[in-house]
């Protein structure tokens, strides 16, 4: 008995991470290159000696912890088939992928947050950007984000979660600089347009792109499909770090919001306390 709630754990824990450590690491790293030397002086403050790319997964490490446990819902949120728009569905009072990634916003705009809250909400927020990217990540309830769709991948027990979250990323065979440098190719005026966008609107294209992740035939997967998804897989992890730049950027030259982005915020309900941090270890 031992062993099988062990073995669950494992199987559980392995399964809900957002991008593998690749993944989240070349979201950070593209983000970092676009920053404002303000942006980067102010990261810099919080995360030294540590990187922007290197603190991106600790979100995931934390869930070892069970004080973290109430994060958890923070890396997701659920769709229902046919529903696109976040301002519609019922949201969790538990917090959502949402929520989380404006309360973060907020806590680290607000000067009179201690230095402490501010490290983590930065490193929860490198990392939810990337996750919320991840299309699965807006995904059903009924199948856990695709954690309940078994498959095999290359001939290796897995599920179509853990598929995006780790391994078609790591079948590239590209380390995270390497994958950074072939990523980060946009034009000015793109970068500025994938800036202008919302986190409500970040959600609704990863859930418009949800459904394609779930088209493939039988339950072994390989090649094929590596080559049918690989260019939306690595078009979300270069407009992650781009948004996570713009957002940094934002909030360390506490520029205000544009009208479009302060409606969107409004209308988003946070549930999660405010006072999240308060008397939570830092590892
Ligand atoms: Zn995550």
């Amino acid at each position: 008995m031992k062993f099988l709630v062990l073995l669950f754990s494992v199987l559980f824990v392995s399964n809900c991470f957002g991008w593998g450590k690749i993944g989240h690491r070349v979201v950070g790293e593209i983000a970092w290159k676009h920053l404002s030397p303000a942006a980067r002086k102010g990261v810099d403050k919080l995360l030294a000696p540590r990187s922007l790319s290197y603190v991106t997964n600790w979100a995931d490490y934390i869930r070892s912890n069970k004080q973290w446990d109430k994060a958890k819902p923070w890396h997701y949120v659920n769709f229902a088939k046919g529903e696109s728009n976040y301002h519609k569905i019922t949201h969790s009072k538990k917090g959502d992928i949402v929520q989380a990634i404006y309360l973060m916003e907020s806590i680290l705009r607000n000067s009179k947050n201690p230095k402490t809250h501010k490290t983590m909400a930065l490193k929860f927020l490198a990392h939810l950007v990337g996750d919320i990217h991840q299309p699965l990540h807006a995904g059903y309830a009924e199948d856990y984000g695709g954690n309940k769709i078994k498959l095999n991948w290359f001939g290796k027990k897995s599920n179509l979660h853990r598929v995006w979250d780790e391994q078609l990323v790591e079948f590239q065979q590209l380390s995270f600089s390497e994958y950074t440098k072939e990523l980060d190719k946009l034009g000015a005026s793109e970068i500025k347009k994938l800036q202008r966008m919302t986190v409500v609107d970040w959600v609704k294209e990863s859930v418009d792109l949800r459904d394609s992740c779930y088209k493939f035939e039988g339950t072994s997967l390989g090649y094929r499909y590596s080559y049918d998804h690989v260019k939306t897989m690595e078009r979300q992890m270069l407009v992650g770090g781009i948004r996570l730049a713009g957002m940094l950027n934002g909030i360390f030259s506490n520029a205000k919001y544009s009208k479009k982005q302060n409606s969107a915020r409004e209308k988003v309900k946070i549930y999660i306390s405010p006072k999240a941090f308060e008397g939570m270890p830092q590892f």
